[in-house]
């Protein structure tokens, strides 16, 4: 939190405000009323003064006028007397002086003798010289007081007689004024200490609402939006309170709203199955979801931030432009030599109503099943159209004989009509496994199922191949005694039984052994068709089972193979629930599995 500092603090701004308006105020009138206050004090104190004098320079002009002309020693006498009748404790001393500047008397009784000298004060020079009275203030330096001297000229009939120079304490009205002084001062200190606890307690009442604001709005930023300013009143400050508050509500519900929202956004970007890749306007990765990062087998700070044409692996192919202005799906190809990976990507643009690209989004979805179905009915078709092919042009060939006149010669004909009819008897063959193979393709076909006793329904079809082998193939059974009871469609199972074992006696040379063996267990049996000959390479042996694949193709064709018997019974026992593998070592020898579900409780029930 930013600590605002003591003297920025509108608190401290307020009070110093007050205290300094405070004292400008103080001292404004303090300055005015102490000088007029001066001024009266003086003025009064030179009046009364003043009073007194008029009244001595009365009676001293009188005695003066009296006495003008005779040589009269009284004088000083006479003026001596009115001078001492004056006494007065503010009055320090009086001179009568005459228009010569000799002093005619003093009221100072301790120094007579300076009667009769010449006076030497200006003052009193001054205002001989210009008939008009001259004040001053003087120090007295020996009691520190300040003394008043005044020079006031006696006038008679536009003449000056002489003047009479006074010396007077005016100390009183300076100590009078340093008290008046001192009252005020400690007035302002008073008032500036009443200032500054008003001062005080008005900015809290400013500043606690404002402070409490700052406080919300930090937590605000905080994200916590629980709190509340309180409101102290209606004022201006109030109402910013009131409005500060509901600004927190609006606030609190929109954050609501779209961490809601992300979230919600958040969850759907993650439980989809597609992968979402989102790019900012430079193609550069900015969002990716789960998804995406396992479509891709990358880790998301090895994307995030990168382009997004390097990621998707097409950096050669395509530029981002292309990208943004891409209609089609592209296939993007990660397969190794081992498994087939394909990613299906879909890109569509992110634009404001202007136009501006603000990014890309990417939707990936993972190709490869469809891809291999695509691939696998697109060979279908090719290894359909070349089995049928095959036996259509040897048929062809042979019948061009015939019509270019074969059919007269009494042995070719019916050798050449023999092929025909071979060719045509595989075509059907085909056909029909084709049928039978698009009839368990689709998922609408039901299993004629009954219970039968196995070991019972294999050793007939065992029985029924050693009755009609042409080999020198023997036959072992590696057989259980007992019986068990497995439910089974049994023309299916004839079926798969059937291609099986002539598979063992077509692979098998003549000496040859094929075994015939059964395992039983609680939850399945398992049988096995072995024989000793010449086997699979072990690369093939689990494409054995693929639609049309034969190892050696020119031998197995000419053996009559399409290679669909193995897929066709793929198909059969794994609709029975079971499953079926093969294990072999070329030229030692094959053995094929397979497993059907069985329950030993139900075999007790049939015993
Ligand atoms: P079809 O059964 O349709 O007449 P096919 O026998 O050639 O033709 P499958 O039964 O599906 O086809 O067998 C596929 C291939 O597996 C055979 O062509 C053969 O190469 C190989 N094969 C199957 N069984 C054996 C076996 N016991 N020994 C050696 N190779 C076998
Ligand atoms: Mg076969």
């Amino acid at each position: 939190m930013q600590k605002v500092g003591f003297f920025k603090s509108i608190h401290v701004k307020i009070v110093l405000i007050y205290i300094l308006l405070i004292l400008i105020a103080m001292q404004i009138i303090g300055l005015y009323f102490a000088r007029e206050l001066e001024d009266t004090l003086k003025d009064s104190f030179t009046n009364s003064i003043g009073e007194r004098v008029d009244l001595v320079e009365f009676s001293v002009r009188e005695e003066i006028i009296k006495k003008r002309g005779e040589e009269d020693p009284t004088i000083e006498q006479s003026l001596r007397t009115v001078l001492y009748s004056i006494g007065s404790d503010d009055i320090n001393q009086i001179r009568v002086i005459d228009k010569n500047f000799r002093i005619l008397a003093t009221s100072e009784t301790t120094n007579q003798s300076i009667v009769g000298q010449r006076s030497t004060d200006s003052l009193v020079r001054q205002s001989i010289a210009s008939e008009t009275p001259f004040d001053n203030i003087k120090l007295d330096l020996q009691r520190r007081d300040r003394i008043w001297v005044l020079a006031s000229p006696i006038i008679y009939q536009g003449e000056v007689l002489g003047t009479i120079y006074l010396e007077s304490n005016i100390e009183t009205v300076y100590r009078q004024m340093n008290q008046i002084n001192r009252i005020l001062a400690g007035g302002t200190a008073t008032a500036l200490v009443i200032t500054l606890i008003l001062g005080i307690l008005i900015s809290q009442t400013i500043t606690r609402p404002i402070s409490d604001m700052r406080r919300q709005a930090q937590a605000m930023a905080k994200g916590n939006f629980s709190r509340k300013v309180r409101v102290y009143g209606n004022d201006e400050i109030g109402q910013l309170a009131i409005a500060f508050n509901h600004l927190t509500n609006r606030l609190q519900e929109a954050q609501s709203t779209t961490e809601g929202e992300r979230r919600k956004l958040a969850s759907v970007l993650s439980n989809m199955t597609e992968g979402v890749i989102a790019t900012d306007r430079k193609g550069r990765i900015i969002l990716i979801n789960d998804p995406a990062l396992r479509l891709l087998r990358v880790p998301r700070d090895m994307v995030l931030h990168r382009p997004i044409s390097s990621v998707l692996g097409i950096e050669t192919q395509y530029t981002f432009e292309d990208l943004i202005h891409m209609k089609e799906s592209i296939n993007l190809d990660f397969s190794s030599p081992e498994r087939p990976y394909i990613l299906l990507a879909n890109f569509s643009v992110i634009q404001k109503e202007t136009g501006f690209v603000n990014g890309l989004i990417t939707v990936l979805h993972d190709n490869t099943e469809q891809e291999k179905i695509d691939m696998e009915r697109r060979e279908f078709v090719a290894n359909v159209s070349h089995e049928l092919r095959t036996p259509l042009t040897t048929m062809r060939s042979y019948l061009e004989a015939l019509v270019d006149g074969a059919w007269q010669d009494q042995e070719l004909a019916p050798a050449f009509l023999n092929v025909t009819q071979t060719e045509t008897e595989r075509m059907i063959r085909l056909v029909n496994d084709l049928l039978q193979l698009s009839k368990l393709d689709s998922s609408d076909y039901d299993l004629n199922k009954e219970f039968v006793d196995f070991n019972k329904f294999f050793n007939r079809i065992i029985d029924r191949f050693e009755m009609s082998k042409s080999q020198q193939v023997q036959f072992q059974r590696l057989l259980p005694e007992s019986q068990f009871f497995v439910e089974i469609d049994t023309d299916k199972l004839t079926q798969v039984i059937d291609n099986i074992i002539s598979n063992a006696l077509k692979y098998s040379p003549d000496g040859g052994n094929i075994r015939f063996g059964i395992i039983v267990q609680d939850g399945f049996i398992k049988a096995m068709i072995s024989d000793d000959g010449m086997g699979i390479p072990k690369d093939n042996v689990e494409r054995i089972f693929d639609r049309f694949y034969r190892v050696d193709r020119a031998r197995a064709r000419s053996m009559g193979g399409s290679g669909l018997g193995l897929a066709i019974a793929r198909e059969m026992i794994e609709a029975h629930g079971g499953a079926i593998w093969a294990e072999s070592e070329e030229g030692h020898g094959t053995t094929i599995f397979f497993t059907l579900p069985f329950e030993l409780d139900e075999a007790g029930e049939w015993d």
